[in-house]
């Protein structure tokens, strides 16, 4: 059985106060090993909220928002592969959409990022989705294809081996509009996405890797979108900022295990 993951994006939201209090308010405490729950702070409040969750003995893991592809250096704002590792941080997103929209990342920028974050022995939660647009046109399936061609074509199969690939489908038009993809829509990419795998890297790591569904997640619509076959969980941007939201959600995938 595949991991089934939560992972929720705070994005540039909660002051170190309001990250405490809604960390205290989470109820996670599955036994199921193949559960994973995960925070996903500001760089500011990781260390801090990573020290909290180990003092209360949770299970959620924390990981960070992004990082710079270069191991240190004249890069002024930035923070590298080695800086998360070293403060006990495991696990670092790349390649979301905002970061490619708002910061101009592009697939060349996303995979020095993944590649030096694999080489750190970083997790990566692997993010990619297309626009409106894209899907309008009816290309959609080409355009993330494209998008995962490095890491299935340029990185070395061990990555995918070693379980440090998380991938998450995260339609553009979907994330922080409110408007999601229908279960049939996420299950038919989802499907797509592995088959990909399958042909390209093998079956076995096709079976093995969680795909995560990411695009205003709430609480009323996870239920639906975590019973498909190949929907192992999801990214929560908003949504995630509230623990009763937050709360109903994890409580959704413990339930589709
Ligand atoms: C995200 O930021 O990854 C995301 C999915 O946001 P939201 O759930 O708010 O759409």
């Amino acid at each position: 059985m595949r991991t089934k993951i939560i992972a929720g994006n705070w994005k540039m939201n909660l002051t170190l106060t309001e990250s405490t209090k809604l960390i205290h308010q989470l109820n996670f405490s599955s036994d199921n090993e193949n559960i994973r729950v995960l925070v996903i702070p500001p760089f500011t409040n990781l260390e801090a909220i990573k020290r909290l969750l180990k003092n209360k003995n949770s299970k959620i893991e924390v990981a960070a928002q992004n990082l710079h592809h270069s191991v240190s250096g004249a890069y002024t704002g930035e923070i590298s592969a080695r800086m998360l590792k070293d403060i006990g941080v495991d696990t670092a997103i790349v390649g979301h959409s905002e970061r490619r929209t708002l910061f101009a990342e592009n697939d060349e920028t996303i995979s020095l990022k993944a590649s030096s974050a694999l080489s750190q022995n970083l997790e990566i939660i692997y993010c990619f989705g297309e626009s409106l647009i894209q899907r309008k046109r009816g290309i959609h399936f080409e355009i993330i294809a494209r998008q995962l061609d490095d890491l299935i074509h340029k990185f070395e199969t061990q990555y995918w081996r070693y379980g440090k690939i998380i991938l998450a489908y995260e339609p553009v038009w979907a994330i922080g509009t409110g408007q999601t993809a229908s279960k049939e829509q996420a299950q038919e990419m989802h499907q797509f996405i592995r088959h990909l795998i399958g042909k390209e890297i093998g079956e076995d790591l096709a079976t093995k890797t969680p795909i995560l569904y990411g695009g205003s997640v709430k609480p009323e619509n996870a239920t639906e979108l975590f019973q498909q076959p190949d929907v192992d969980g999801g990214l929560i941007g908003g949504a995630s900022l509230n623990a009763d939201s937050f709360n109903l959600i994890i409580q959704s995938i413990a339930e589709n295990c």
